[in-house]
């Protein structure tokens, strides 16, 4: 296989991303994650950093929000009954959960506050409306396996988690 990351390429990294005031998400004490190159699964800005890049390289990439998670829409705030959750979840704020549209479309949304019987619900992403700032290794990469290319995600050793 070639040596660069190009499109169906699954890379694995890890990542230190520093926001805008400062605080630290990593995966340096932890695994690293596989992602699937040329298929959206990380922000474009990251992708475009990345492409051509191979195992060791270290890149160092500064994404305005836009190229990131795009802008924050104040809009995206709603209050929703919490009956309209199943009973069972358990909801916190910063939760991500998936929700359909009209058309059975899966989206995720994330849990911004709970308060009895109202739920916020937030349509941005957490990250939206942020410059994120990434230190990024390589530390593996493998040519994508038929289905998932198909899929648009890479597989773990088990399959595909999702379906
Ligand atoms: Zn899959």
């Amino acid at each position: 296989m070639s040596d660069a990351i190009t499109a169906g390429t699954v890379v694995t990294l890890h990542y230190t991303l520093t926001l805008g005031d400062g605080s630290v998400d990593s995966t340096k004490d932890s695994e690293p994650i596989e992602y699937l190159h040329g298929h959206g699964n990380i922000v474009p800005g990251l992708e475009q950093a990345l492409e051509g890049k191979g195992i060791g390289d270290e890149v160092q990439a500064e994404i305005p929000a836009d190229e990131g998670y795009g802008p924050r829409d104040p809009d995206g705030l709603k209050e929703v009954p919490r009956s309209q959750f199943p009973e069972e979840a358990e909801l916190e704020a910063g939760m991500q959960v998936a929700a359909e549209d009209a058309d059975g479309k899966v989206f995720p949304i994330w849990i911004a506050k709970v308060a009895g019987d109202q739920v916020t619900i937030d349509l941005n992403h957490p990250l939206a409306g942020e410059d994120l700032k990434f230190e990024v290794e390589v530390v593996a990469m493998r040519e994508a396996t038929k289905e998932e290319i198909e899929h648009g995600h890479p597989h773990s050793p088990d399959g595909c988690d999702d379906h």
